[in-house]
């Protein structure tokens, strides 16, 4: 089996560990002993029943015991922690390189659920991807602490500055570190691209949620999920996408 299908099922695998997490995080207690319950009726789940994906489809989304609905969250945990190690294999190759890229995809899926669902970002979340991202960048063999600096520079930055004069209201000191992080990894012309898209991102995705949710435009919405999507697509297609705007731009 090519190794890229072995991190697609390792990750969705990996997905349910991450609900787990988050599930459990804000009490701290038995997050990796202890058996998973359903959290309406509290009965432990069969393993039969923790299959990543596939459980949910044959429950069609409901408890076995109480038939209460499950949550779409574990499912779509697990499918996108499946897509995003299956991704990052297939660019990064199966090489040293790709643990820490595999570690900084799975900061970023707690970050980006747990910011979703509590519009807050822990600290230590937030402080484990810096230290990965920065093991990451040190690693890569093309590594140039101007770059690092710069991207840095500007995500953190230009972020900074926005929440600073939004008083903030449009995002978080949260997503400044954030912004800090991947601005490290992208380096300079990346993280340009990388704030470009979180906004273009968080505009169409925050106008559907006007629309569907009738959500007003003061109401929170939570902006690191914007800032990791633009920054798995910086990660994986930045450089061509940089590479492709400059040729045209040269014209
Ligand atoms: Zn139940």
């Amino acid at each position: 089996m090519a190794t890229d299908i072995i991190f697609l099922l390792f990750g969705l695998f990996f997905g349910s560990f991450l609900n787990v997490l988050i599930f459990r995080f804000p009490e701290m207690k038995g997050v990796v002993s202890g058996r998973s319950y359903c959290p309406k009726c509290k009965k432990p789940i069969a393993a039969r029943d923790l299959i990543p994906i596939i459980s949910y489809i044959i429950l069609w989304g409901r408890c076995r015991n109480c038939q209460k609905r499950i949550s779409p969250q574990y499912p779509l945990v697990e499918l996108a922690t499946g897509i995003v190690f299956f991704l990052f294999t297939k660019y990064i190759g199966f090489n040293y390189q790709l643990i820490p890229y595999l570690i900084i995809a799975s900061i970023s899926i707690l970050i980006f659920v747990y910011d979703s669902k509590y519009l807050e970002i822990p600290e230590v979340f937030s402080w484990l991807l810096l230290i990965f991202v920065i093991i990451a960048a040190a690693m890569a063999p093309s590594f140039s602490i101007s770059n690092f600096l710069l991207g840095g520079l500007i995500g953190g930055g230009i972020l900074g500055i926005i929440v600073g004069i939004s008083d903030e209201r449009m995002m978080g000191s949260g997503d400044i570190k954030i912004g800090l992080a991947f601005g490290f990894l992208l380096g300079p012309e990346r993280s340009i691209l990388f704030l470009f898209l979180s906004f273009i991102i968080g505009a169409i995705i925050g106008l559907i949620l006007m629309i569907v949710k009738r959500k007003e435009i003061k109401s929170e919405i939570a902006f690191a999920p914007f800032l990791i999507l633009a920054a798995t697509i910086c990660s994986l297609w930045g450089q061509s996408i940089v590479n492709f705007y400059l040729k045209f731009a040269m014209i």
